[in-house]
């Protein structure tokens, strides 16, 4: 049976609540079962706690939220650098020119 990860919730065992993978069964009822204490849960459709595992299930195939639209702020145009100029060269060959 093909089960979807479809997220994480809180395992519903009072002496665990470690995280714990819910599934999405072939027959769409959710399953919710921990590792660490055995705990399971199925949830059918339509139901009160079909609701609140889906409520309290962190959604992994969530897209994540696409990053927010950067400004295209143009780049700050830096000034052109001075060309240096050559001030108050003196020929050595000749310094009295
Ligand atoms: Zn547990």
């Amino acid at each position: 049976m093909a089960a979807e990860l479809i997220g994480e919730a809180k395992c519903w065992n009072p002496r665990c609540g470690k995280p714990a993978p819910v599934k999405l069964t072939a027959t769409k009822k959710l399953f919710h079962r921990c590792d660490w204490c055995d705990f399971k849960q199925y949830a059918d459709p339509g139901t009160m706690v079909y609701r609140d595992l889906m409520a309290e299930t962190t959604r992994a195939a969530d897209p994540a939220p696409p990053p927010a639209p950067v400004a295209a702020e143009p780049a700050p145009i830096a000034p052109a650098p001075e060309p240096k100029k050559r001030a108050s060269w003196t020929n050595p060959m000749n310094p009295g020119a």
